[in-house]
């Protein structure tokens, strides 16, 4: 018996993989191993396509300036497809984490600047009026 999940060979009295911690219910069992490995392979395949496009949009986003929403589109759209699709994946974990405190980053930084040239503003207003 092998994990579904993961491909770990597992005892069918189990509860559990110690590999990926699954629970071995029947429908996590896997008697073929050629089965588990044709699934593996697919979803490698799959993740390499969700970082090369990852990769391609953030590359794309700093470059052309002009089109850098339809880049960040991309780039949101295959880094949060990869990680629901392939939640086992390390790379595109990583990658999805590091892009959404990318993000937030940015984020911040814009409030930061709206903050801070709103009380400009504010201030060049009073001054104005005073
Ligand atoms: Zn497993």
């Amino acid at each position: 018996m092998y994990c579904k999940k993961c491909g770990f060979e597992v005892e069918k009295d189990w509860s559990f993989c110690p590999k990926c911690k699954a629970n071995l219910q029947d429908e996590n069992l896997e008697t073929n191993k050629e089965v588990i490995l044709e699934k593996q392979r697919k979803e490698s395949k799959g993740s390499n396509i969700c970082i090369c496009m990852f990769l391609i949009n953030v590359i794309f986003l700093f470059k052309f300036d002009d089109y850098k929403w339809i880049f960040f589109l991309g780039a949101l759209i295959s880094i949060v497809t990869g990680f629901i699709k392939f939640q086992n994946n390390k790379i595109i974990k990583v990658m999805f984490w590091l892009f959404l405190t990318a993000v937030a980053i940015y984020i911040l930084l814009i409030l930061a600047i709206i903050i801070t040239c709103g009380n400009a503003l504010s201030r060049v207003d009073c001054s104005g009026i005073g």
